[in-house]
């Protein structure tokens, strides 16, 4: 039997969820694609977060800002010099050191006691490319690492044009990139990913209070979207380990397979590090007045970041099961499922004609018809009807339409739930109000 990783990774690939980009020519290490059932799923992904983060909140609003900002962005935060070092990786823990900076012999890394590393290497962290049509003369510019600067450099603006008073929070999901040393295990470490970040500003003082707010809140937020609570822990960053923005960072470890325990989400107290750095390098006043106070300060700033994808496969393997079923015929046979939340399974329920017989299809291409405008509905009429339960299944639909031959008499068709596999006969006319309630 394949270990879980291989298992999930294949499931992806044969069913056109995530599989390697570029692969007919060998594909790029570390780029991976989203096929059709994938993109429901990262929509759905970032659809929940939205939601939670922007939607049901009246202090949070949205941003969308470019990839490629001003190159002073980057002087500005830290990331140019703080990536420039000669590093080696820990091959294990992927944590980053000075390879000075590495005690004993062998050298142990302080994070994991691991004793292998990758070689010392000046290596930056950011893509660098040139703006400009011509190398010679432009200017180099780079693709962001992370989305949070644009919430910094846009503080201003969107406090002024949304008039909301601090505490109040900017969002971004977004694509990022990281030219990491060792990318792998499938989509947890990437070259190009893409993040879900908020910038929430603070007065200073209360930004401790806050911080602890928001670790809750974000592991509330994975396991109301059905994480089982024993596979999340938080982990406290100690001292030596805290980016240079940071005062305090608490990580969301999810239960990897190939890690123990690996980092989901970070949530840091990034302080005032990165508005200050922004007015000294800008020139622009980045604070902000609080006119019941009449202060006028630089807020901190509690930031949740989570990865797209590293979400992705926390709920995929989360969702994972194979099990015994019961056949038709009374015995039983192994089915595989992902039991995701309804709110992010790709396809919300399959319209499944009995057979492909003429009388058979209008009727259910009607039901498909129907539900189609509510929810990503598939239309499968390819195989036994046992198989096509399965398909279902292993993608995770939280409801299989079943039309059959009653159907054309008493205009009511079967629902089979995925988890329980209980099914119900539910009149055409109620299906939508029907599958409404339970998705
Ligand atoms: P790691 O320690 O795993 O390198 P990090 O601490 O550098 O991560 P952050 O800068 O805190 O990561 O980024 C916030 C989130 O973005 C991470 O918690 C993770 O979910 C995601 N992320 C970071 N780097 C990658 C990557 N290379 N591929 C996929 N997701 C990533």
């Amino acid at each position: 039997m394949p270990d879980l990783m291989e298992q999930i990774t294949s499931l992806a690939k044969r069913r056109g969820i995530v599989f390697p980009s570029s692969e007919i020519y060998g594909g790029l290490r570390s780029s991976w694609d989203y096929g059709p059932l994938g993109v429901e799923l990262k929509r759905n992904v970032k659809d929940a977060w939205w939601r939670a983060m922007v939607q049901l909140r009246d202090d949070i609003v949205g941003l969308d800002a470019a990839i490629i900002m001003s190159p002073k962005v980057w002087e500005a935060s830290g990331h140019l010099e703080v990536f420039t070092d000669p590093l080696v990786e820990c091959r294990n823990c992927h944590q980053r050191f000075r390879a000075d900076d590495l005690q004993g012999e062998p050298k142990t890394c302080p994070n994991c006691g691991n004793h292998t590393f990758t070689d010392a290497r000046n290596f930056n962290l950011m893509f660098r490319t040139h703006m400009g049509p011509v190398e010679e003369g432009a200017e180099d510019v780079y693709l962001r690492p992370e989305t949070a600067q644009g919430m910094f450099v846009d503080f201003a603006t969107v406090q002024q044009t949304s008039r909301h008073k601090v505490p109040f929070g900017i969002a971004q999901i977004g694509k990022a990139f990281r030219n990491e040393i060792t990318p792998g295990n499938f989509i947890f470490r990437m070259r190009e990913f893409e993040q879900m970040e908020m910038e929430f500003f603070v007065k200073p003082g209360t930004d401790e209070e806050w911080h602890d707010y928001w670790i809750q809140e974000r592991l509330r937020w994975f396991t109301d979207l059905g994480v089982r609570p024993d596979n999340l822990r938080v982990r406290e960053h100690d001292a030596d380990e805290l980016s240079h923005y940071s005062k305090r960072t608490v990580d969301i470890e999810y239960r990897f397979p190939f890690t123990d325990w690996g980092e989901l989400e970070g949530i840091a107290d990034r302080t005032d590090f990165d508005l200050k750095a922004h007015e000294r390098h800008s020139g622009e006043d980045l604070t902000y007045f609080d006119p019941e106070t009449e202060e006028r300060y630089h807020p901190y700033v509690i930031e949740p970041a989570v990865g797209v994808d590293r979400a992705i496969l926390a709920f995929l393997i989360d969702a994972y099961r194979v099990e015994e079923a019961p056949t038709a015929k009374g015995g039983t046979e192994k089915r595989t499922l992902l039991a995701l939340h309804t709110d992010l399974a790709p396809i919300k329920a399959a319209v499944l004609p009995l057979s492909r017989n003429e009388r058979l299809v209008p009727a259910a291409r009607e039901v498909f018809d129907l539900l189609k405008h509510h929810w990503m509905c598939d239309y499968d009429d390819a195989g036994s009807i046992g198989r096509r339960y399965r398909r279902q299944d292993e993608v995770g639909t939280p409801f299989c339409v079943t039309v059959d031959f009653d159907t054309l008499d008493d205009r009511a068709a079967t629902v089979r739930e995925r988890d329980s596999m209980v099914q119900e006969r539910i009149p055409v006319a109620s299906l939508v109000e029907r599958l409404r309630e339970r998705l």
